[in-house]
């Protein structure tokens, strides 16, 4: 019998992880699934960096780390932050955490009371809201559609706001929708919140090199924001080191105090080996990993022509990240091949089990009407697979 708790009972299981599993299955069937549903670059590690981890075993790191990180690291750190972002991050106001998730997880910990709002842009990432939700927190969700090319609006944010709303969480370049925030937009967000001082923001910029329109903004650096802002960041993306697992924050003192008091008693801090190979990543120039930018907006341009050829499929432009969102609602209440589509799931699932293509039904990041197709896959696996989905609708 099942004695979970209510805590986990009430969680979702994350549908990408998910949907990677149902593909895996399938393989293992022996049919021949091309996964696009996974948010993983497919490019190997960059020697530099190899180089420095294979180094840090020799060296003898193997000791527990301080807990919010090595020191060298959180220098590196606020060095980046201030070489590619402009903010200026003591060692004190940054954290080093077991992935830009886990950062996000702390910093819902340390912030949240029960009942306390956190207004999601929606399509969010698929994440905040069982966050929020494990920390008590009451996940508000503000819908935007392919109008406005997934943004929220000032308006928008305005009407969101209640007297129990504690923060905003968002990221820019967006998963899933790839959808860029500029300055002005910043701005204008930034300009309802003045109102709102007790409002905090969670930027996670963990795409930020993955932008195609050029120029990555912090909205940290905005005029009354650097106070009242989380800047979330990490390697996974840029430098293809998902499974290395290290994330980090920079923000106000207080919650970099919060969330190492809380790693020291549920972690005790990140891998070594991997913490040592990050400060080489972060030191090195942006140019060193341009190539692997340089082949995603290639695919981004493949991808939006051969999928803007399918009828029924509507797209904005994605500007960075590595996904496209399509709006497939055209679809809903069609007939398929024997298959009702009612919704993204059914979409999705169609997808799969017709084309042999694994998708993300973009339910689970709050947007009913879209799927989530990655491009952090080869030229080869990505012209299939839209072949395949086109002979299927
Ligand atoms: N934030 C966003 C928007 C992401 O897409 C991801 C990974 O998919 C993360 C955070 C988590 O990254 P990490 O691997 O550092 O935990």
């Amino acid at each position: 019998s099942n004695h979970l708790s209510d805590r986990i009972q009430n969680m979702s299981t994350s549908a990408t992880l998910a949907m990677a599993a149902k593909a895996r299955e399938l393989r293992n069937e022996g049919k021949d699934i091309i996964g696009l549903s996974l948010g993983e670059p497919d490019f190997n590690i960059p020697d530099f960096i190899k180089e420095a981890a294979k180094q840090a075993i020799d060296d003898n790191y193997s000791s527990y780390t301080p807990v919010d990180g090595y020191a060298e690291l959180k220098q590196a750190i606020s060095l980046k932050f201030k070489r590619d972002n402009g903010l200026e991050y003591a060692p004190n106001q940054i954290v080093v955490s077991s992935g830009a998730k886990q950062s996000l997880f702390n910093i819902a910990m340390v912030v949240l009371n029960p009942g306390d709002e956190v207004i999601l842009p929606a399509p969010y990432w698929v994440s905040y809201s069982d966050i929020v939700k494990l920390a008590e927190g009451v996940p508000v969700e503000v819908k935007t559609d392919i109008d406005t090319d997934f943004k929220m609006t000032p308006a928008q944010l305005e009407a969101a706001i209640t007297p129990n709303t504690r923060m905003i969480w968002f990221s820019s370049p967006c998963n899933p929708s790839g959808s860029v925030y500029s300055k002005a937009e910043l701005e204008g967000l930034a300009e309802v919140l003045k109102k709102h001082p007790n409002i905090y923001v969670v930027s996670d910029e963990i795409y930020e090199h993955i932008n195609f329109a050029g120029g990555h903004v912090s909205i940290a650096g905005i005029d009354g924001m650097y106070d009242r802002t989380v800047t979330v960041n990490g390697v996974s993306k840029a430098f293809a080191m998902t499974g290395w697992r290290i994330g980090y924050i920079g923000g106000p003192e207080w919650i970099a105090k919060g969330c190492t008091k809380l790693q020291g008693q549920v972690t005790s801090g990140a891998n070594a080996i991997a913490q040592r190979a990050v400060i080489t990543a972060l030191e090195a120039p942006v140019s060193k990993i341009q190539y692997m930018i340089d082949e995603f907006h290639k695919r981004r341009d493949l991808v939006l022509g051969l999928l803007g050829e399918i009828e029924g499929f509507n797209l904005n432009v994605p500007e960075g990240a590595f996904y496209v969102f399509p709006d497939i609602s055209a679809f809903f209440g069609k007939t398929l091949n024997g298959t009702t589509i009612n919704n993204a799931s059914d979409f999705a699932l169609y997808l799969l089990e017709h084309a042999n293509v694994a998708t993300v039904t973009g339910e689970a990041f709050g947007n009913p009407n879209c799927i989530r197709i990655s491009y952090a896959a080869s030229e080869k696996e990505l012209k299939e697979a839209i072949a395949r989905i086109k002979a299927v609708v």
